[in-house]
């Protein structure tokens, strides 16, 4: 599967914000919206005021390359949000927090998404006691997820025994047993990024 392998802290620069791409390095003195917070390039100091375009390929860009996606994995999570009852702007947020991937994220299983789509594609979970290797895989309200026993051994999962890593309301996980529960839906409210999906609208239904 095609992915991007440029530097994740350009990402950030270019959409300027932290969007958490290299988990501990995110959180230190070390992160690069710490120590040069401006859009890469020759012209990155010179502000350029966006249009209404811009601002909202911008926003898209920023959710897009938050949740590591490429543009077609994006378009096509954005058209089930648009088919779904409810608004496209909430159901969209709501899908993409329940991919797998960002489920173990969140739960701190992995310190970024980039890592916890590599422990989901190298088939170390389960999803209700079935192996699932797809991190785009959408969990539902009830939903478990378990470290395979055969993994159980490795040093990721060891050091989370006794790890209490803060997580969403709509998350629990057990790092002793290396068992998590989606135990509600999240809402709006629990997504921490600053995110205007109306502008992501906007840009697709021109
Ligand atoms: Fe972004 Fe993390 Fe790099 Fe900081 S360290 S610029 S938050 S990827």
């Amino acid at each position: 599967m095609a992915r991007y392998i440029g530097p994740d802290c350009k990402i950030c620069r270019r959409e300027g914000c932290k969007l958490f791409l290299k988990g501990e390095r995110c959180i230190s003195s070390k992160c690069a919206m710490e120590r040069r917070p401006v859009v890469p390039g020759q012209h990155g100091l010179a502000r350029k005021k966006e249009k209404e375009y811009g601002t909202q390929l911008r926003e898209k860009q920023k959710v897009k390359r938050a949740y590591g996606l490429l543009e077609k994995q994006f378009r096509s999570v954005y058209e089930k949000a648009e088919r779904a009852r409810g608004r496209t702007g909430d159901n969209l947020l709501s899908l993409l927090e329940r991919r797998l991937d960002n489920v173990i994220y969140r739960m701190g299983i992995a310190s970024s998404r980039s890592e916890a789509r590599q422990i989901v594609s190298h088939a170390h979970m389960n999803v209700n006691g079935k192996a699932v290797n797809i991190p785009s895989y959408i969990l539902s309200k009830g939903d478990e997820i378990s470290v395979k026993e055969t993994k159980k051994d490795l040093d990721i999962f060891k050091a989370l025994k006794d790890a209490k890593p803060s997580m969403p309301r709509w998350l629990e996980f057990d790092g002793a047993k290396l068992h998590g529960k989606v135990v509600d839906l999240p809402s709006r409210e629990d997504i921490d990024l600053n995110i205007q999906e109306n502008l992501i609208i906007e840009l697709y239904s021109k």
